[in-house]
């Protein structure tokens, strides 16, 4: 499948490589992956077709040889989902990508088109909560010893991998309670057990963390938040070498089907048009919310990676250059007061989504964590008193005023 950008009408950087055009991120965001049909239309054309067509059965013979570079069938590949890859591949500055159904298709796809029945797969504890399934109950029913660390305790990832590892996956920061890896040191002691790196990026943005510039093999998105960012489709991405791509990854995605709809791929190769400018104003609003908070009483603890009291702030400086769209906290008067809260929003939606334009809170105890025992939501800080809040893209005026008459409720 070919992965330059060209047409006439299309601007000469197009064809550069990732990194050699010397663009700027927002640029590449904007330009990156055009490929005008003949019509020069401005906005990116949709192509909602499954099949297409050979000019002579010798060509046709060509393709399914691997000989033509041509498209052959949307599971494969599709030039709007194309257009979402190269868009996101250029900013990533990765040598390949692929589009994804949506973000759990991405993590599935990228862990278990590497591992067979006696690897080994060491993860961070603090994983979303399906990722958490896919790791724990899902994976293990095929023969794979998986075990789950402290992501924090760089002790902890020495000893899981003193016994070596195939694959490596964390999430970095967590959800729900913004806990951090260090990224080089683990990636680090990854490669020396022999394992390759996969890491969930969704709560930095591929704007505010670059996994591969601290040795990540692998990077996977859900584009269903930040990405989308407007609460419309669901998708994913994995990017990575073009080796891996060509020789792991592609069996596994073609003959599984995780494929992206065009349609969804061409609102999400729209959406990343405006990632940078959306992505400014989320993390503005949302260390505002959080410096907010820490000032309010009733409230026992506040977690976001850009306050200087988060536990790790020093590491969130160091890998991140931007601090993420999501602030947790904790209310005195455990789930009680909790609900009271949430349930005395005006402005703010109850919701378990995150990345939306919208501001959305959830109790994670009793919603994306609940089917985690007390034990394990202990072992991850999740407490009854713990609200995610997702900030949105309001004036942080109006989302200040909302929680202020929410919390004296
Ligand atoms: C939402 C999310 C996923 C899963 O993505 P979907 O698009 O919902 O399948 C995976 N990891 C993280 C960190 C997420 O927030």
């Amino acid at each position: 499948m070919t992965t330059t950008l060209k047409t006439d009408q299309s601007m000469p950087f197009d064809n550069d490589p990732a990194g050699a055009s010397g663009l700027d991120p927002q640029t590449l965001l904007v330009r990156g992956g055009l490929d005008r049909s003949p019509n020069r239309e401005t906005s990116e054309a949709i192509y909602p077709t499954s099949g297409y067509i050979y000019p002579s059965a010798e060509e046709a013979e060509a393709a399914f040889k691997g000989e033509a570079e041509c498209y052959i069938y949307s599971r494969y590949g599709n030039p709007t989902v194309k257009l979402f890859e190269e868009r996101l591949r250029l900013l990533e500055g990765a040598e390949d990508c692929r589009g994804t159904a949506s973000g759990m298709a991405a993590v599935y796809a990228a862990l278990a088109s590497q591992l067979k029945a006696g690897d080994r797969l060491v993860s961070s504890r603090a994983l979303f909560g399906s990722c958490h399934q896919i790791v724990a109950n899902i994976l293990p029913k095929f023969g794979i010893d998986s075990v789950q660390v402290d992501g924090r305790d760089l002790e902890a990832w020495r000893a899981a991998l003193a016994e070596g590892a195939r694959v490596v996956f964390l999430e970095t920061p967590s959800n729900p309670m913004l806990d951090l890896v260090d990224l080089e040191a683990v990636c680090d002691l990854a490669h020396k057990a022999g394992a390759t790196v996969v890491v969930d990026n969704v709560f930095a943005s591929p704007l505010h963390q670059r996994p591969m510039a601290f040795g990540a093999d692998i990077v996977v998105y859900s584009a269903t938040k930040h990405i989308d960012g407007q609460g419309r489709c669901l998708g994913g991405a994995v990017l990575a070498t073009k080796d891996f791509i060509k020789e792991t990854f592609e069996p596994f995605y073609r003959h599984t089907g995780p494929s992206l709809s065009p349609f969804n791929a061409w609102v999400l190769a729209k959406s990343l048009e405006t990632l940078e400018l959306r992505m400014q104003r989320h993390c503005e609003n949302a260390l505002a919310l959080a410096r907010h908070l820490e000032e309010k009483n009733g409230i026992l603890r506040v977690l976001y990676p850009g306050l200087p009291s988060h536990p790790q702030h020093e590491l969130a400086l160091k890998q991140m250059s931007g601090f993420g769209t999501v602030v947790t906290f904790e209310v005195d008067g455990g789930k009680e007061r909790a609900f009271r809260l949430l349930n005395a929003l005006r402005l703010v939606d109850i919701s378990n989504n995150l990345g939306d334009a919208k501001s959305l809170a959830t109790h994670p105890a009793t919603t994306t964590h609940q089917k985690l025992t007390e034990a394990e939501r202990a072992a991850l800080g999740i407490t009854p008193g713990t609200i995610r809040v997702s900030v949105g893209l309001e004036a942080v005026t109006d989302l200040r005023r909302d929680i202020d008459q929410a919390l004296a409720a």
